[in-house]
């Protein structure tokens, strides 16, 4: 089991000028200017929750998962951590999390993955891929398909083995966990609510998750 240690957030939600929830299964796409800080919320636990970044003023300049480990020199995100672009340049610090289990090797569910991993049966199912794609299209005149890179993966539990492998294991995040992210630049959030149901990602049942923004 990976667990790093909590960290709790010293801010209020009295404060907070911005509040949305993110249904089972669907995306949404929001930017975080310099200074703001976002907190993500796994409402009722164990629901997986698939996360880009981009630089909002230059769209092709998106979240790297290799800069990021070899900037900090291992997989998993925790507090501290800076999730760096394509080019090195530092996006968000993650500066509160209370679940502890986070990666960057997973990457976002796929109908493609789906059927191969579990089968053609799959092959209807709704995707964190898909609800990229809904939300890229909702901004097509400065994002395309081609932007859509590994991805990081907040409250699910990724292990990677000792062979190279790595494998899906029953998520840790309890309900109410959360992660905060502080813009460390103007940065255009990209989130997917996981609707996977064929692994333990989100407990085999998809919940919602809420999104609240501070002002700097
Ligand atoms: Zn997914």
């Amino acid at each position: 089991m990976i667990k790093f240690d909590k960290a709790e957030s010293m801010k209020s939600l009295d404060d907070i000028v911005y509040d949305e929830m993110i249904p089972a299964g669907e995306g949404w796409m929001h930017p975080l200017l310099k200074g703001q800080v976002l907190r993500i919320i796994d409402l009722e636990g164990n629901q997986g929750l698939d996360f880009l970044c981009y630089d909002l003023h230059n769209p092709e300049d998106h979240y790297s998962a290799t800069q990021t480990i070899i900037n900090q020199k291992k997989l998993y995100i925790n507090t501290g951590t800076v999730l760096l672009t394509e080019s090195g340049k530092p996006l968000l610090k993650m500066v509160a999390d209370t679940c502890t289990c986070h990666d960057t090797i997973g990457g976002a569910c796929a109908t493609e993955s789906n059927t191969v991993r579990y089968g053609h049966h799959t092959l209807h199912m709704k995707t964190c891929r898909d609800s990229f794609i809904m939300m890229i299209a909702e901004h097509a005149d400065k994002y395309s398909k081609a932007d859509l890179v590994p991805n990081v993966n907040l409250f699910a539990q990724i292990l990677a083995l000792p062979d190279g492998s790595f494998e899906f294991l029953d998520g840790i995040s309890e309900p109410g966990s959360y992660v905060e992210f502080e813009a460390m630049n103007d940065t255009m959030i990209l989130i997917s609510n996981c609707p996977q149901i064929n692994n333990p990602c989100s407990g085999y049942a998809p919940t919602t998750n809420r999104v609240v923004i501070w002002d700097k």
